[in-house]
C-alpha cells in the first residue's frame, strides 16, 4: 500500500508522522471517507466542503484542497482496487505535550484500501450512551472516534455491524458511522442536523433524491417504523433487518428497495453530485 504522507507518496512502512501528532495525543484532527469505484472519487467535491468546515470548526487552517485533489489522484493510481475506501486525514501536527497545539504546522495524510460491497441489509443495535446535539464538536467529523469504536465493539458483540445513538434529549440520533432513516405510513424520515447528527453525505443525497423528510423522532420510533434505513458513503443505503430484538424483513422494504434503486442510478450517472 502506498500512502500520501506530508507532500509526498510513501510505502507503508515509511509512512511517518511525529509520535507527538496532536492527532495522536489528544485526537486534534478532522477527517474523510470517501469511496472509490475502478478507482474514481464519489462525491468529493461534497467530502471537501465539508472537511473544510470540520477545519473551521476545530480552528485549523483551511486545508489545500488543490494539494488533497492532487494526492487523491496519487493514493488511487498507486493502489488499484475495484471499491476503495480512501481515507483523508487532517490533523493538528506536532505539538508539545500538552492541550495546546504547535506551531509545525498540520498534518495530511491520505490512504486507501479496497473494501467489498456492503450486504443489502443488515442488523442494528441501540446503545444508551447518547450523541450531544450542543457540543463544540458536534456535527465535525473529528478523529475522536473512541465513543464510536466501543459502540460498535457492543453492536458487533450482539452480531450487528451499527450502534444507534440517542442524543441527550433521548431523540433518535445517528449510528457510530452512518444516518438513519425509518419508513412510516409510507414516508421516509431522518433526524433533522440539529439532532447533532454529522450531516452525511449519503444522507442529504437520499433526501434530496428520494423526497425524505427531516423529522424529530423518538428513539421508540425503531419499534415501530415500518422500514429501517442506513446511510453512509461505504454503505450508500443499506436496509435494516434488525433493531435490538425486533426482526424486520429479511430483505429491503418496498420503500427502502425503491430508495437504493433511485440511489445507485443518480450516484452511478454522476460521480461529484
Ligand atoms: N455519522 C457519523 C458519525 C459518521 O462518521 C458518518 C460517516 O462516516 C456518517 C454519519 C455518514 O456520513 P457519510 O454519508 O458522509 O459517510
Amino acid at each position: 500500500m502506498r500512502i500520501w504522507v506530508n507532500g509526498g507518496l510513501r510505502d507503508a512502512g515509511d509512512a511517518r508522522l511525529s509520535v507527538l501528532d496532536h492527532g495522536l495525543t489528544v485526537g486534534d484532527g478532522i477527517f474523510e471517507t470517501v469511496r472509490t469505484t475502478g478507482g474514481r472519487p464519489f462525491a468529493l467535491t461534497r467530502h471537501l466542503d465539508r472537511l473544510t468546515r470540520s477545519a473551521r470548526g476545530l480552528g485549523l487552517p483551511d486545508p489545500d484542497l488543490d494539494e488533497i485533489r492532487r494526492a487523491v489522484t496519487a493514493v488511487v493510481d498507486a493502489n488499484p482496487v475495484p471499491l476503495g475506501r480512501l481515507r483523508i486525514t487532517y490533523t493538528g501536527g506536532l505539538s508539545p505535550l500538552g492541550s495546546d497545539r504547535g506551531t509545525a504546522g498540520p498534518s495530511l495524510v491520505v490512504a486507501l484500501d479496497g473494501v467489498s460491497r456492503r450486504p443489502d441489509t443488515t442488523a442494528v443495535i441501540t446503545v444508551p450512551w447518547t450523541r450531544n446535539e450542543r457540543g463544540a464538536l458536534t456535527g465535525l467529523k473529528t478523529t475522536s472516534y473512541a465513543e464510536n469504536v466501543v459502540a460498535l465493539a457492543r453492536a458487533r458483540e450482539r452480531g450487528a455491524s451499527e450502534a444507534l445513538f440517542p442524543n441527550t434529549a433521548g431523540r433518535l440520533c445517528e449510528g457510530t458511522g452512518s444516518n438513519v432513516f425509518v419508513v412510516l405510513d409510507g414516508r421516509i424520515h431522518t433526524p433533522p442536523v440539529a439532532s447533532g447528527c454529522l450531516a452525511g453525505i449519503t444522507r442529504a443525497l437520499a433526501v434530496e433524491w428520494t423526497g425524505a423528510e427531516e423529522s424529530d423522532l423518538p428513539m421508540e420510533v425503531l419499534a415501530e417504523a415500518d422500514e429501517i434505513f442506513l446511510t453512509s458513503t461505504l454503505r450508500d443505503i443499506q436496509a435494516v433487518h434488525r433493531v435490538d430484538d425486533r426482526e424486520l424483513a429479511p430483505e429491503p422494504g418496498p420503500v427502502t428497495a425503491k430508495a437504493m434503486r433511485i440511489f445507485d442510478e443518480r450516484a452511478g450517472n454522476d460521480l461529484d453530485p
